[in-house]
This record gives C-alpha cells, structure tokens and sequence, in this order.
C-alpha cells in the first residue's frame, strides 16, 4: 500500500472509536440514543434530543443521498495538490444521520443536490479505512 500523506482521523479517540472500527470492517456504523432513537453525529456523550447519556451503536444501510456538496478549486493543503478540484459533500443517509466526506466514482460537474449514493470505503492504510460515497448503482 502507497504511503498516505493526508490528515488521518485519530483512531485513540473513545467516543468515535467505534465508528472507525467498523468502517475498518466496511460497515456504517453510528452512535444511536437508546431512549429516543436518535442518531448522534458526532458522537456525543449525552443525546442532543432528550439528555439520556446511555448509547448504543448500531449499523445502517450505508445509502443515501447528496444534501450538499462543495467543489475545492483552491489549495489549502499541499497533501491534496494532486486532487484539486476535489469535492466534499453532505450526506444523509436513510436512517436520518447525516455526515460529511467525499463523493468518488463521477465527475465533479455531475454531483447533483439529492444523487442517490452508497458507502465506499477507501482502505488508505492497514489501520484505516475512510467513509466516502459513490452513485448508487441499482435502486434500493
Ligand atoms: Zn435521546
């Protein structure tokens, strides 16, 4: 495997650990409260909805859809000189959570508000596996 330059996500982090766990085992996974059914993301130690610190984690579908993007033409890191322009976008997921990363597998010019995607995780280090979205190729 290349060496990877950009920034990594802490993987010591206890509250998000879990999360990067199972992208590790290419699956979604997200803290959910087990009061009220709220997703919660980030991870957060008490539920924005109704205060219950209990949480439990559990996997989604891993589909969704666009519900914003962003295209970079400018330069912030030296580590993504060679991807510029590269996009970032919102995504939220069936179940309801919504997270930020990329969209691979089309053309920045054909990012669309509301695209369906699908999870696709980019295996960029033995250690770590990053959550990004591609078109969905079949209706769910
Ligand atoms: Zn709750």
């Amino acid at each position: 495997m290349p060496e990877y330059k950009k920034p990594l996500p802490s993987l010591n982090n206890p509250r998000t650990k879990p999360f990067w766990e199972a992208a590790k085992q290419h699956e979604l996974m997200f803290q959910r409260c087990p009061e009220c059914g709220y997703y919660r993301n980030p991870p957060a130690p008490r539920c924005p909805e109704c205060l219950a610190v209990n949480d439990d984690w559990v996997q989604v579908s891993g589909r969704g859809k666009i519900w914003s993007f962003n295209v970079y033409h400018h330069l912030f890191s030296k580590t993504f000189e060679a991807e510029i322009p590269y996009n970032t976008a919102l995504v939220e997921l069936e179940e309801g959570p919504r997270l930020i990363t990329n969209i691979v597998g089309v053309r920045n010019e054909d990012l669309r508000v509301e695209m369906p995607v699908e999870v696709y995780f980019d295996d960029v280090t033995d250690e770590v596996s990053l959550v990004k979205f591609k078109p969905m190729t079949q209706s769910a």
